[in-house]
């Protein structure tokens, strides 16, 4: 069993042997029944739920956030392996499929079999949340995980492993922990060889995700990739600008920026940009940080916070609230930019700070534009007080999600499939999407009877044959 003392740096022979064990457990775990396993997996739920303490004492440990956002985080986090588990059969089952009138002598059926074992690489920011979108999804699906989780994070996952294997002591081995540096990740991605996983779930930056595809280009091995992004807030001239305040201020310093479906840049119609910019600064001077959030979790983000904020500066914009000076510890102060070039990096790149840009725009179509025109696609927002509006809108975004009236409203519907585009990386996680990430579609065919024309036999009158093709043809070219 995984414990704790096991944070070593783990190498790929000990990668390696790690999904050699999962392996051997997954055997059993996608041979039990349906039934079985959603009740194994509702039952490490509430051994999750009842070590909610636990488990946010630690995420606060180790990443510097609040303990109540860290109780929030655990939270959503049952929430997505509750839905999991109790739709996989649903989405996954043996099912029917209509067979056509060309094969109306056969029963067409569709199954969803597990993959084997999925190796999943996470973040820090999120570190129980996050690798749960993969995590309890593959193995709802059928699979076995070795789970790599952040170098700053590590606690979590041994935690999180050894948590699985006390609530389900019969598939103990099921989920695995490896922790380590990058070089623990590379390892389970095949950087140094096969590691023997059939799929990686990878969370984290674009930088990384690539190097991660290029080693799974070696084994041809599948990738999901779920990285940044750059959320952009859209807001109407009709909009209830004290909400769209309230969920901006939320969505840009909640977990001090740290959160990739975060709001870094906001497009405001000119009639009401500076109204909702006092009320955004009004909002965000109004928190302390260090109590509303905690201190940048990287020690190097920072720099990135700091040349952010100076190069929109120098490229011509205005710090409405804090500034440079706000970020001369991790603990940052909440810094609100405006009239930012969009070619500036605070606009280009993700901040991943408590920092938003609040750029005015004449109209919603300029606002679709600039938001559309991001390298980064993965979430959205637009506040509006017409719902019509607000769902049109929603249609001509390229982000995965949308939200109206609302941020993040997506992240805690499991139901929803979560995921970007570009620079956000590819694949979904989540819902059903999320669910057949980690299964193969296996087809069944099962011939019912004699077709009165039989066109794969070579004892059909070649005429015959001829005759039911010329048929099909006709039909298909009148409807
Ligand atoms: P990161 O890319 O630095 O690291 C992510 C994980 O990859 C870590 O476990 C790390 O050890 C591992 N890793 C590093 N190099 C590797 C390599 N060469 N091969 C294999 N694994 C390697 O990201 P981070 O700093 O931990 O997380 C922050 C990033 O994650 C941000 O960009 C954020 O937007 C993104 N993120 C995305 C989502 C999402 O669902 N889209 C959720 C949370 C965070």
């Amino acid at each position: 069993m995984t414990t704790p003392t096991d944070q070593h740096d783990h190498g790929i022979d000990d990668v390696r042997a790690e999904v050699a064990r999962a392996r051997s457990a997954g055997r059993s775990w996608a041979a039990l029944g349906p039934r079985e396993r959603r009740a194994a997996l509702l039952r490490w739920k509430r051994t999750l739920a009842r070590r909610t303490d636990e488990f946010a004492g630690l995420i606060a440990s180790e990443t510097g956030k609040p303990l109540h956002d860290a109780r929030a985080e655990v939270l959503v986090t049952l929430v997505h392996l509750n839905w999991a588990a109790r739709n996989a059969h649903r989405v996954l089952g043996r099912r029917r499929v209509p067979s056509g009138v060309l094969s109306v002598h056969q029963r067409a059926l569709l199954a969803y079999r597990p993959l084997g074992v999925i190796g999943v690489i996470g973040p820090w920011n999120y570190p129980l949340y996050t690798p749960m979108g993969s995590i309890g999804y593959a193995l709802a699906a059928g699979n076995a995980v070795v789970f790599k989780p952040s170098e700053l994070t590590p606690g979590v996952g041994v935690l999180l492993a050894r948590s699985f294997g006390e609530a389900v002591p019969d598939h103990a081995d099921l989920l695995r922990a490896v922790t380590g540096p990058a070089s623990t990740g590379a390892a389970l991605a095949g950087a140094y060889g096969p590691a023997g996983v059939d799929k990686i779930a990878f969370t984290g930056s674009p930088g990384t995700a690539r190097k991660v595809a290029a080693a799974c280009a070696a084994t041809l091995t599948p990738l999901l990739a779920e990285c940044g992004g750059k959320d952009a807030v859209l807001v109407a001239a009709d909009a209830d600008l004290d909400a769209a305040a309230d969920a901006i201020v939320w969505g840009a310093m909640g977990n001090a920026g740290q959160t990739c479906a975060g709001v870094e840049r906001v497009y405001a119609v000119a009639s009401v940009h500076e109204e909702l910019c006092a009320r955004i600064v009004r909002g965000a001077r109004a928190l302390a940080p260090g109590e509303a959030y905690g201190p940048l979790t990287l020690p190097s983000q920072l720099g990135v916070v700091e040349r952010h904020v100076k190069q929109a500066l120098v490229d011509g914009g205005r710090a409405v609230l804090g500034g440079p000076d706000a970020s001369v510890t991790r603990t940052v102060g909440p810094v609100v930019l405006t009239g930012v070039p969009e070619d500036s990096p605070a606009v280009t790149e993700e901040t991943f700070g408590p920092v938003v840009v609040v750029n005015p725009v004449r109209d919603m179509d300029e606002a679709v534009e600039r938001a559309n025109a991001s390298a980064y696609s993965l979430g959205a927002a637009v506040f509006t007080r017409s719902r019509a509006a607000g769902l049109a809108v929603a249609g001509r975004l390229d982000s995965g999600a949308v939200s109206v009236n609302s941020v993040l409203g997506f992240a805690a519907i499991p139901a929803l499939p979560f995921g970007g585009a570009g620079e956000s990386g590819y694949g979904r996680i989540h819902g059903e999407e999320g669910l057949r990430a980690f299964a193969a579609p296996h087809s069944v065919t099962v011939r019912r009877f004699a077709p009165a024309v039989d066109l794969t036999s070579f004892a059909t009158p070649r005429a015959k044959a001829a005759r039911a093709v010329e048929l099909g043809r006709r039909l298909h070219a009148r409807f």
